[in-house]
């Protein structure tokens, strides 16, 4: 079993990142480093294996700034554009490990990336190049990937379902607006915690501010980052009225997990 996670938030951004097209706020405006964010994903390390959770459309940028030259496995939270659509920015990858790669999703998210990125998984040969993931298909039951036990955690964004990922004591739960009780019992004893956090106007698909400080207050994480952050949301404004144990993510964030 591997001792350590390292945890690097590669994109702590909403859908629309930060800043936002045609937007001149004080956040997107803003010069604070923490408050430009790619879209949502983070890369997980331990027993030297990266296991990208997320392909986000910032993925090149993502992988070139946090020099990931390696990607082990790719889990999916659910196939939303802002989750999916960098997949083909694995190409390089694919040329240099000289295989393709595995990726984790439930059947729902794979009907969506077969259908969006169906150039990949098509039969007939084609002149150009295709991103190539082998796709594995998860359900709720925990699994095991590099020697560590993976929990997928379902959580409802409105009407759907995404799932979070437990990695030993870390647990990163991305789009939600509700965590049903039977997923509560599956974040007990966590040192690390990240949760959606979008804004603090409500909103159908999203977890708000306080919704999350909810969360940690009933969860009881030792540390909790909250993600998945629009340009509502200043950085160091924000995170001045938060408990000390809970604090905002940002790009290039990085966490080391005992496991
Ligand atoms: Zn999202
Ligand atoms: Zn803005
Ligand atoms: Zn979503």
């Amino acid at each position: 079993m591997p001792e350590s996670l390292r945890i690097t938030v590669l994109g702590s951004g909403t859908s629309s990142g930060v800043p936002t097209i045609g937007c001149g706020c004080a956040t997107c405006a803003s010069t604070d480093p923490r408050d430009n964010r790619l879209r949502p994903s983070v890369l997980m390390q331990y027993a030297n294996k990266n296991v990208l959770i997320d392909t986000t459309p910032d993925f090149r940028a993502q992988a070139l700034r946090a020099h990931i030259a390696r990607v082990d496995a790719i889990l999916y939270t659910h196939a939303h554009a802002d989750h999916i659509l960098g997949l083909d920015d694995v190409r390089p990858l694919n040329y240099h490990q000289k295989m393709s790669i595995p990726a984790y999703g439930t059947v729902e998210t794979f009907d969506i990336v077969r259908r969006i990125f169906r150039y990949a998984f098509d039969p007939e040969p084609s002149q150009s190049s295709a991103p190539r993931v082998d796709l594995n298909t998860i359900t709720q039951q925990p699994f095991d990937l590099f020697g560590l036990r993976v929990i997928p955690i379902p959580l409802m964004h409105g009407h759907g379902l995404t799932l979070g990922f437990r990695f030993g004591n870390a647990a990163y739960l991305t789009d939600h607006s509700h965590i049903p009780e039977e997923s509560k019992s599956l974040l007990q004893n966590l040192d690390v915690l990240f949760l959606d956090a979008l804004r603090h106007r409500p909103h159908p698909t999203h977890s708000t501010v306080a919704q999350s400080l909810e969360s940690v207050k009933q969860l009881e994480p030792r540390r909790a980052y909250f993600t998945h952050i629009c340009h509502d949301l200043p950085h160091a404004e924000t995170e001045a009225a938060f408990p000390p144990n809970v604090r905002l993510a940002y790009d290039g964030l990085e966490l080391e997990v005992p496991l």
